[in-house]
C-alpha cells in the first residue's frame, strides 16, 4: 500500500518546497525532489498543486442527541464529506448529560463512531456537571492518562442543561492544569442568553431572528473574557471555541496583549457567512442558520476574524458541524428556542478559509496550513504525528488545486443534511486528492472508503500550550511573596464584648 505525490509544491506551516512524497503503509517515509518510483506504487500527478497535511477540524458534533433530536451527519456522514474536502482528522466532543459518568460517555462516542469513521478521529470530553467527591475529577483525569483525551470543554451557556458556574469552572481548571489537558470553553453567558430568550418571546418574536437578538455579541465577548480571566488566575491556558463576534475577538486579542495563555478558533460558518440571514423571509432558510453563538448579523464579521488568523490572534479552524434536516429545525417553528442549533461546513470547511483568506488575499498558503492543520494539532497534542508533511508523520495528505472553480451546493455535497449555508457561493480552491493513513480516499469528485477504516487518535498530555506555564508558576509565586513587617501591637475590637 505505497503512494507517491509527484510534481506537487509540499507547503508545511514552515515551508514551502519542490518536492515529492512518498508514503508507504499509512506513514510519510520521504520527502525530497525527484523520488524514484518503486515497483508497485500509485503515483498521483500534483503539477500545478500544493501538498498540504490534510486537514483537522478540531471541533464536529456526529450523531449528537442535542434538543430533542440527533444531529443527522453522523461519524460516516461527517467524516465522508470531511475526506471530500481535504480534511483527515475530526476532533469530536463526547457529551454526558449532568450527572452522567464521562467514562460511559467516551465509551458510547467511540462506539458509534469506530464502525463509522472513514478517517482518523479524536475525541474533547465535556464537562456539564461538578462534584465534590472528586468522581469528576477523577474520570477526567483517567480519560486525559488512559485514553488520550486531553482537553475538556465547559459551557457558560445552556442554563440547566449543560451550562456550569464559574465556580465549577474554576475546579475544572484547575483538574485541567494537574493532568496537563487543555481547557475549552463555548463562551456565552448563559443567564443573559436564558433572559433574552424569555424577553425575545414574551415580545412576540418567535423567528430566528429572535435567536439571534436574544445572544448579542456582549454577552459572548463578557463570557469570552470572564473564561480567560478566570484561566488566568488558575494560570492554565483556555481555548475559546467558536469565536463569533467582533466583540468576543476583542475579548481574546485583550486577554493576549495581557500576556495570558489563551488560544481561540474561528469556524467556517462564521468565516463564510453571517447572521443576516436569519432574517430571511422564508423560515426554513432563515432557521438553517441558527447556531450557538449565533452568527452575527454585522456582514463585516467575517472579513475580521479572517485578518485575526492573519496575524495569529486567533490559531485554528474549526466548524461546530452539527447538522439538522428541515423537519428537525420546524421542532422550533413557533419557538425559535426549540430550533436545533447546527450548521454544516466539515465538507467546505478548507475551501472556505481557502477563498476568504488566501483567495481574498489576506493569509499565506502557510497560513492555510497553520489554521487549517498544523495550529490544531499542535494545541491538541497530535503534532507532528498529524499535521505536518514530513517523513514520520501520519500519510494524511491533501493535494490541493488552487485553480479549482467550484460553486457549493446541498445538491452536490457529501452531507446528510438537506442545506448547505454556503449554497452558491463560488470558491476558488478546492481539495483535488485526499489521502488518509497512506490510502487515496477521494479523488476528483469521488469516494474511495471503507467504513470503520479510521482510527480513534490517543493525543499527548502536556503539550504545546502548556509550555512556560511552570516558569509563569514560579515568577507568580515569587511575585506573591508575604511582607515581612513587625506583628501589629495594639488593642483590637472585640464584637463579643458590650461596650
Ligand atoms: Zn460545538
Amino acid at each position: 500500500m505505497s503512494v507517491l505525490i509527484k510534481n506537487g509544491t509540499v507547503v508545511n506551516a514552515d515551508l514551502t518546497e519542490k518536492a515529492d512524497v512518498l508514503c508507504i503503509d499509512g506513514k510519510i517515509v520521504q520527502v525530497a525532489p525527484n523520488i524514484e518510483a518503486p515497483a508497485g506504487v500509485r503515483v498521483v500527478d500534483a503539477t500545478d498543486k500544493l501538498v498540504v497535511p490534510g486537514g483537522i477540524d478540531p471541533h464536529t458534533h456526529c450523531q449528537l442527541p442535542f434538543m430533542g433530536t440527533v444531529a443527522v451527519d453522523d461519524f460516516n456522514h461527517g467524516t465522508r464529506a470531511a475526506v471530500a474536502g481535504g480534511t483527515t482528522m475530526i476532533i469530536d466532543f463526547a457529551i454526558p448529560s449532568k450527572g452522567d459518568s464521562l467514562m460511559a460517555a467516551y465509551n458510547k462516542w467511540r462506539s458509534w463512531a469506530d464502525p463509522k469513521v472513514v478517517c482518523d478521529y479524536s475525541l474533547h470530553m465535556a464537562v456539564t456537571w461538578w462534584d465534590e467527591n472528586g468522581s469528576v475529577a477523577s474520570e477526567m483525569e483517567e480519560l486525559c492518562t488512559k485514553h488520550g483525551v486531553s482537553s475538556f470543554k465547559v459551557f457558560m451557556a445552556y442554563k440547566y442543561v449543560f451550562m456550569i458556574n464559574d465556580a465549577q469552572m474554576l475546579e475544572v481548571f484547575h483538574t485541567c492544569k494537574k493532568i496537563g489537558a487543555l481547557a475549552q470553553v463555548h463562551a456565552e453567558n448563559g443567564d443573559a442568553v436564558y433572559e433574552g430568550q424569555a424577553r425575545m418571546l414574551c415580545r412576540g418574536v418567535t423567528g430566528p431572528e429572535g435567536h439571534v437578538m436574544s445572544r448579542p455579541e456582549d454577552v459572548e465577548a463578557e463570557a469570552t473574557y470572564r473564561a480567560l480571566v478566570l484561566g488566568n488566575r488558575v494560570n492554565t491556558p483556555v481555548h475559546i471555541v467558536h469565536v463569533m463576534s467582533k466583540m468576543a475577538c476583542d475579548s481574546v486579542v485583550r486577554a493576549r496583549r495581557e500576556g495570558w495563555i489563551a488560544f481561540a478558533e474561528a469556524i467556517a460558518a462564521g468565516l463564510g457567512t453571517d447572521g443576516t440571514n436569519c432574517w430571511h423571509c422564508n423560515w426554513r432558510f432563515a432557521a438553517a442558520f441558527v447556531m450557538g453563538p449565533p452568527l452575527r448579523p454585522d456582514p463585516t464579521t467575517k472579513e475580521y476574524l479572517m485578518r485575526h488568523l492573519a496575524t495569529g490572534d486567533l490559531q485554528v479552524v474549526g466548524t461546530d458541524n452539527c447538522t439538522f434536516n428541515a423537519n428537525q429545525k420546524a421542532m422550533g417553528k413557533d419557538n425559535f428556542t426549540k430550533i436545533p442549533n447546527g450548521v454544516n461546513g466539515l465538507q467546505d470547511r478548507m475551501s472556505i478559509v481557502w477563498e476568504k483568506g488566501v483567495y481574498a488575499g489576506i493569509i499565506t498558503p502557510q497560513q492555510f496550513v497553520a489554521v487549517t492543520s498544523t495550529n490544531a494539532a499542535k494545541l491538541f497534542g497530535c503534532y507532528p504525528q498529524k499535521g505536518r508533511v514530513a517523513a514520520g508523520s501520519d500519510a494524511d495528505i491533501c493535494v490541493w488545486d488552487p485553480n479549482s472553480v467550484r460553486t457549493i451546493s446541498a445538491k452536490t455535497h457529501f452531507h446528510a443534511v438537506d442545506f448547505n449555508i454556503f449554497e452558491g457561493m463560488v470558491v476558488h480552491g478546492n481539495a483535488f486528492v485526499t489521502i488518509s493513513r497512506g490510502k487515496v480516499v477521494y479523488e476528483d469528485g469521488k469516494l474511495f472508503v471503507e467504513n470503520g477504516s479510521g482510527k480513534f487518535v490517543p493525543r499527548d498530555r502536556f503539550g504545546f500550550a502548556f509550555q512556560g506555564i511552570a516558569e509563569r508558576d514560579a515568577a507568580r509565586d515569587r511575585q506573591e511573596a508575604k511582607v515581612d513587617r513587625e506583628p501589629y501591637s495594639g488593642p483590637v475590637f472585640d464584637p463579643s464584648k458590650k461596650e
